[in-house]
């Protein structure tokens, strides 16, 4: 038994004729379940109730329940959700000049161990499916129904490195692209990878018109190697040739993405030094502030800093935009709400604990008074 967001169009033709059934049945599946968007098979009220029967038989629906949704002014929209295994996981609506954009999150942790992120805090627990990467995206896009307003763009760049759960994404992204799916535009999804090179030349070799976006943060392998354990694995020779690569299989302009970090990767040495890597390479540069997250220490570059190695990576000839920020008035590092309810259910757990620990020692005759300690223990784990 499996969600029912898992199948892409084509294993979801191949099941209707396992079935017996003609093709034609997919299309009318597919319309329910991404037009219409309903989440019961008895809704589907042009399939005879046998087919429905058998839907249910081998299918299920949502496969995340919604947890928390905190909103920000600007409308940057956060929706933290639970799997069936009681997993956290995070995706974070934002509201653009040029549409509505969701950020995907592809695994449970994240492996890659990014000095500077809060999703690296915690280890990988699982990849995500499929169906629970599509499930964020049709939760998000019909809480938007509500306003007759549609989800234009989706990013990956949630919790997680996609390129280490790469069949899995590759087969959400299709069912999201797909004309029958939610239609959305090829060009109009992005892909954000911390330089897995195996998996950069693969998809280089599949000729998406997905946009690729290559996480840099450092113009060298020592100070990248600090930052991002990836890189001492695929070093900066081997990550430029699999950019190489992917552009001469590709008419695409791929993007590195650069977080400024305060003291460490913003000085005007080291954007002449990104603008002399990035050079030979067609590509955009976009500059990330950085979201402190408390537990790593990083500071967020000041504006002006920020604009000074703009200008400079602008007057070497780099095409470079500084992302807007977004949802600063909310937990806006990505990953921070997951990592926050994790203590909270930590905390939770513990004054479990401890009032159980207390009963039994009530029962034992031995009453101490044990508030100060779930207090303190309660404050910790939500400091
Ligand atoms: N694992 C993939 C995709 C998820 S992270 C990757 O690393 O590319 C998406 C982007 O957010 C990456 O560029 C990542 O470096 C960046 N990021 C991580 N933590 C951040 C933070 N606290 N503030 C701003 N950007 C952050
Ligand atoms: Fe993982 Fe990306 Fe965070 Fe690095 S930046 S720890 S790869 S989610």
């Amino acid at each position: 038994m499996k969600s029912i967001y898992d199948m892409s169009y084509a294993q979801m033709e191949d099941w209707c004729l396992s079935k017996g059934w003609k093709k034609f049945r997919t299309q009318q599946i597919f319309a329910w379940l991404y037009k219409e968007r309903v989440t019961d098979f008895d809704a589907m009220s042009n399939l005879s109730k046998e087919t429905r029967e058998e839907l249910k038989k081998d299918f299920y629906f949502n496969p995340l329940t919604l947890v928390r949704k905190q909103e920000s002014k600007d409308g940057t929209t956060k929706f933290l959700f639970k799997t069936e295994d009681g997993a956290l996981l995070e995706s974070v609506m934002m509201v653009f000049d040029y549409g509505n954009s969701i950020c995907v999150s592809s695994q449970v942790g994240c492996n890659m161990g990014c000095a500077f992120c809060a999703s690296g805090l915690t280890k990988k627990q699982r990849d995500l499916t499929s169906a629970e990467m599509t499930a964020q995206v049709m939760h998000v896009q019909k809480e938007l129904d509500k306003k007759g307003e549609r989800l234009s763009h989706i990013v990956v760049m949630g919790t997680g490195e996609p390129f280490d759960n790469y069949d899995r994404v590759m087969n959400f992204i299709k069912t999201v692209n797909h004309d029958r799916g939610l239609a959305i535009g090829s060009r109009h999804i992005t892909i954000s990878t911390s330089g897995i090179v195996d998996k950069i030349r693969k998809f280089a070799e599949g000729h998406y018109q997905y946009n690729l976006a290559i996480s840099l943060h450092a113009p060298d392998d020592t100070l990248r190697s600090k930052l991002m354990p990836v890189n001492r694995a695929f070093g900066l020779d081997q990550l430029m040739s699999a950019v190489e690569y992917y552009t001469s299989l590709n008419n695409r302009r791929l993007t590195f993405e650069y977080i400024l970090l305060k003291g460490v990767n913003d000085s005007p040495e080291q954007a002449r030094e990104l603008a002399r890597l990035l050079r030979p390479y067609c590509c955009y540069v976009n500059l990330i502030p950085y979201n402190a997250v408390d537990e790593h220490g990083f500071k967020t570059t000041t504006r002006e800093e920020a604009m000074k190695f703009y200008d400079i990576l602008k007057k070497e000839g780099i095409a470079v935009t500084i992302r807007k920020e977004h949802g600063s008035d909310i937990d806006a590092a990505c990953g921070q709400l997951r990592i926050k309810e994790m203590k909270r259910e930590k905390a939770a757990k513990q004054n479990q604990e401890l009032s159980r620990k207390q009963q039994q020692e009530a029962d034992s005759g031995l009453v101490e008074n044990v508030y100060d300690e779930i207090a303190e223990k309660d404050e910790d784990a939500l400091a």
